[in-house]
């Protein structure tokens, strides 16, 4: 069984989580600096519950009055545009470069408003934005600017680790990510808005923060390689009819209309996370490389093959190639082929959210979005991925159309 993904994480990786286990705590300050300070210009680096709770530490450091418009690509992770709803603010659809899969900057400059005060760009998949233009939209229009690099670690624009561009920046180390520490993510803040901020105080049980961490701890154990075909496999299997809830801890939703944040649902950002990260970030450049190289390799393989649609990942720097997607008529029944052969897929990553029910206050049409949330199917990259299951891949995809 190959997986859509697969856990990124060595043995020794697990040694900083079991160790704090063991022995007391006694680096109470994290500093992010310390750890990242040699991918970025800037100095304010804040550790973070999550991804998410970096955006809420953004919208309340930033001045926004309820109803501002806040421009978002319409292809993006529904929790996002929550996050935006649940804070008072208007979400304005964008439509995405279908190349990149991110905010389009010609759509972008035609969907400002006198309200518009802040744009959404996320790098989706890894791929870099075009933050030239982008940021071009923002000077002109005196919008603030803020950067999802969740898939974005190591993803560079033009020659940049991206999320230094603007006003803010979050990145996430939640289990599908390319850097994971079982939750955690990362709040970085212009130099001006960084002048004299500190995020809040994240007070939760013992209890919720000792489950949220080993839960995840215990899922990226999991979702190695050798492991995921004899465990967590088969229990998705089993809960797509009897465990919803099962399933649903394995793969969260990507579209929960019910969802709304919740600070104190997660556990705080642990100082053995800044060490597994540092682990992490050793290997980064051979990560990168090797997801690119797999990437590079199955699109070779499958270049003649006439109803495939390619990314071009690179168009405005170099992605780091966190997810590998391919544009197809249709994604699900492929999807099908491929289980059937041994091989995850997901022909639902993200949505147009721009045409999603739980938006429909919102709803604007937008071509690309919808285009791409109908007809991306996600492969798998990962490093582990071994020569005869890169062939396998090519091959499979290839004999759904030409036998
Ligand atoms: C994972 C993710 C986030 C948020 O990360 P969390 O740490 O789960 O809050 C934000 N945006 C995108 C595109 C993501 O994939």
């Amino acid at each position: 069984m190959i997986p859509k993904h697969c856990s990124c994480l060595q043995v020794k990786d697990y040694l900083p989580y079991f160790g704090s286990k063991l022995t007391a705590r006694t680096q109470p300050e994290c500093s992010m600096t310390a750890v990242w300070g040699h991918l970025f210009q800037r100095q304010g680096l804040f550790p973070t519950p999550t991804g998410r709770h970096a955006l809420w530490y953004f919208l309340e450091r930033v001045d926004l009055q309820a109803g501002d418009e806040v421009l978002i690509a319409a292809y993006n992770f529904y929790v996002i545009v929550r996050l935006v709803v649940q804070k008072g603010l208007v979400p304005v659809f964008v439509d995405i470069d279908p190349e990149t899969l991110c905010l389009d900057a010609t759509d972008l400059a035609q969907k400002v408003t006198d309200r518009s005060r802040l744009v959404i760009v996320t790098h989706m998949f890894g791929n870099p934005a075009n933050l030239t233009e982008i940021g071009a939209v923002c000077r002109q229009h005196e919008l603030l600017l803020f950067e999802d690099c969740a898939h974005g670690v190591g993803t560079l624009w033009e020659t940049e680790q991206v999320g230094q561009a603007g006003d803010g920046a979050l990145f996430s180390f939640g289990v599908e990510k390319l850097i994971n520490t079982f939750g955690g993510g990362m709040l970085v803040l212009s130099d001006h808005l960084a002048a004299g901020y500190g995020p809040p105080p994240h007070p939760v049980s013992k209890l919720t923060s000792f489950m949220d961490t080993f839960g995840r701890c215990i899922r990226s154990v999991l979702t190695a390689p050798r492991l995921y075909g004899w465990t967590l496999y088969p229990a998705t299997r089993l809960g797509e009819r009897a465990l919803p809830q099962l399933r649903e801890w394995i793969i969260p939703a990507k579209d929960d209309p019910d969802y709304r944040f919740a600070s104190q649902s997660r556990a705080p950002f642990k100082p053995f996370m800044k060490q597994m990260q540092a682990l992490q970030l050793a290997r980064l450049a051979e990560n990168i490389s090797r997801r690119r190289d797999i990437m590079r390799q199955i699109k070779t393989r499958l270049s003649h093959v006439a109803e495939i649609a390619f990314l071009d990942e690179d168009k405005h720097g170099r992605s780091n190639g966190s997810y590998f997607g391919i544009v197809v008529p249709d994604p699900a029944a492929l999807a099908r082929h491929l289980a059937r052969h041994g091989i995850g897929s997901n022909p639902q990553e993200y949505y147009d959210c721009a045409a999603l029910a739980q938006f429909s206050a919102y709803r604007t049409p937008c071509t690309h979005a919808g285009y791409t949330s109908d007809h991306l199917l996600r492969l798998p990259s990962y490093p582990w991925l071994r020569a005869a299951e890169i062939e396998h891949i090519g091959h499979t995809i290839e004999a759904f159309w030409h036998g």
